[in-house]
This record gives structure tokens, sequence and C-alpha cells, in this order.
């Protein structure tokens, strides 16, 4: 059994992804090809927004928008402290200061109230300037975007949706990488919808931002690419991937956002007597680039895994270790307590999900599980 099997989806989806690389080689418009502006465009249309850039990856994406925004030293940027690394990296790579804000337990997603302390810690302390939000949409659900939006206009804050595994996810008839001011997302192969390599794009509205970020993603060009007007780096997404994109997303809206949340559904009705399973809030739709249940224990979790493992279920612990407690983030001031990302590190376990996962292994994946809690 696989945790995501990306080999079962290309057996369904072979004959068009196989099509779709031979005739970018025939093409041998290996960068920027037709298939770019093509992906570029359905994205944006299946978002909702103006503009779609798509990129070299995820971090580059968050990376992109920060250099946009003029984020420098000096500047505060807020990011849940249950994330993926990435999601803070940026800010310090950019001389900025992150500051972690703790999560809310049934959603995993940044805490509204939590973000609100925080951000008046740093305006009492009048040290560092706050300016930015980054949101994540943890696991495929978006974040609390009614509360965040109402917080980012008090403080006059921006909001930066990273949307890494958010994409395919919805908050009422509105999709996930639409709720940012900017907001961003990953093709990495086992993201929602992920590409042979290391992928990524940014979504806006707004023309000349996107025509500033363009810029910085080919060396900073300005009317033609040996114009250079501003320092920027070389991050594009190359065709071969959007050619892959293009056939994985027609299936990823046709078939596979529907299979996973049914899969999902499944897990809940079989599991939510015995462990803490998934919250999806009333009008919100998640993507489900993880199921996560939650234990009672650090130990309890850690048998429940080797449990699994000895029947051949792979499971994996997203996240072993809250943001502040990274290495790397040492000496980065810390403005509050995180109970709950502490304790969720401790406590949950991701179970496989993926679009092609078959009933029989559900049944047999929850028939271990409550097995386990009835010992
Ligand atoms: C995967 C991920 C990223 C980074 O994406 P890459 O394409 O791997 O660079 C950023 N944020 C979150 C929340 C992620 O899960």
């Amino acid at each position: 059994m696989q945790f995501r099997d990306l080999k079962a989806q290309y057996q369904h989806l072979k004959r068009d992804i196989d099509e779709g690389i031979q005739a970018v080689i025939n093409d041998a418009n290996f960068i920027s090809g037709v298939q770019i502006e093509e992906l570029e465009q359905q994205l944006a249309k299946y978002i909702g927004v103006k503009h779609c850039i798509t990129c070299a990856n995820g971090t580059d994406a968050l990376n992109m928008v920060l250099m946009a925004w003029g984020i420098k030293e000096g500047d505060v940027v807020f990011v849940p402290d249950f994330t993926f690394f990435a999601s803070g990296e940026v800010v310090s790579f950019r001389g900025a200061t992150p500051v972690f804000v703790d999560v809310d337990e049934n959603t995993f997603n940044i805490k509204a109230e939590r973000l609100e302390e925080a951000i008046i810690k740093v305006l009492d302390e009048g040290i560092f300037v706050p300016k930015v939000i980054i949101s994540v949409d943890l696991f495929g659900l978006p974040a609390d975007y009614k509360s965040l939006r109402l917080i980012a206009s008090k403080y006059n804050l921006r909001i930066l949706e990273d949307g890494a595994q958010g994409f395919g996810g919805e908050i009422g008839n509105k999709r996930a990488c639409s709720f940012g001011d900017i907001s961003t997302t990953s093709f990495f192969p086992a993201k929602p919808l992920g590409c042979y390599g290391d992928g990524g794009a940014i979504f806006l509205n707004d023309d000349e931002t996107a025509k500033h970020i363009k810029s910085i993603r080919a060396h900073g060009k300005g009317e033609t690419k040996y114009d250079n007007i501003i320092i920027g780096c070389n991050s594009r997404l190359d065709t071969l991937q959007a050619s892959i994109l293009l056939t994985k997303l027609k299936a990823f809206v046709n078939d596979e956002l529907t299979a996973v949340n049914m899969i999902a559904q499944k897990y809940t009705k079989s599991l939510s007597n015995y462990v803490k399973t998934p919250v999806v809030p009333e009008g919100f739709l998640s993507s489900w680039a993880q199921y996560t249940i939650q234990l009672t224990s650090e130990l309890e979790r850690d048998e429940l895994k080797q449990y699994l493992n000895t029947y051949g279920i792979p499971s994996m612990i997203y996240y072993p270790k809250p943001m502040h407690q990274q290495i790397a983030f040492n000496g980065v001031k810390v403005y509050q307590s995180f109970n709950i990302s502490e304790k969720l590190c401790k406590t949950v376990l991701s179970l496989p999900m993926h679009p092609y996962l078959l009933n029989d292994e559900i049944d047999f994946i929850c028939g271990k599980i409550i097995d386990f809690k009835c010992r």
C-alpha cells in the first residue's frame, strides 16, 4: 500500500501524460513553451483570479511575493507555528522577522485570536513593523479568512495565502488560492495537484504587481530578456511540467477532488468514535492534502504508527516539530506560548490519502486502527 499512490495515478492518466511529454520533446520548447501560457490561463480561470504566474516551486512563489512587496529587515511577517518549514523560511530569507502564532486544535490552521494577540505585542514593543500574515491552508483546508481579513484590515496588513497544500479547497463558492492579497501554491509531486518534479504558482488580480513578479521571475527583465531593470531570480516552471499539469488538472477537477472527499468521509464515518478525526467547518471544502487524525498521547501515536506499519500500512507525522523549535530559527523571538502546536506535534498521524485509494484498503486501514484502539 502507498501513502500517496502516484504510480496508480500515472496508470490512469498514462496515455494523455505520455502524449503531452512527447509533444514537448518533439517541439523542443523546454522553457516557456505554449503549454505554460495555456496552463496559466486554465489555472487562473479555475481559481477565479486575473493572473496566474507559474514558477519553479512553492517556496520561490512565496519568496517572490515577499520580494515584490519589498519585505525587508525590520518587517514582521506572522506565520503559523504548525506548518511546513518553507512558510517561515522565506521570511528569514528576506531578512525580515517571522513571528510564530499558535494554531486551532480542530482545523490545524492559524488561530485568529492568537494572531491578534501577537500583533498587539509586536506593536507595543515598537521595534519591528508588522507587514504580512502568511496564512497556510494546512492539509488542504482553507484558513479562517473571514477572521483573518478583519484583522488584516484593522492593522493594515497584507495576507499572503500559502496554498501549497490548499489547492482545490473552497469556502462558499470561492476557491483556495484566491483568498490572499496574493496567493501561492506548490506542484511538488505529493501535493493535491502535483507535477513530476518541482513546480509552483502565484495567483493575484493586480496587473502592476503581476508585471513586477513576472520580471522578478526572469532576472528582473524589462522589455526584453537582456534589458535587466531590477534584481530578480530565475524561477520558471518548465514546459514538460506544464504539459503534465494540463493533464493532471483535468483529472483533478473532473474526478480526483471528489474522490478524495468521498475517501475522507469514509474514514471519518469509520473512525470518529475511536480517534479525533479532522474537522471541516460548515461551508468549507478540503482538498485533503493530508487526512490527519489525533491520538491521546505521543506514546499512543507512536505505538499506532508502529502497529499500522506491521500490517504494511504507511503513515506519516506531519509535523514532528513546531516552527519555533526548529534549530534554524534559534534566536527568533517568540511572543506567545504554543500549547496547541506543541501538542499536535506529539499526537498527529496522517493516514494514506490519494484519489486512487480502494474501498478495501480504506476498510483495512480503519479496521486496524479500531483493533488497535480496542486492544
Ligand atoms: C510544500 C510546501 C511549501 C513549499 O513548496 P515547494 O514546492 O516544496 O517549494 C510551502 N508551504 C507549505 C505549507 C508546503 O506544504
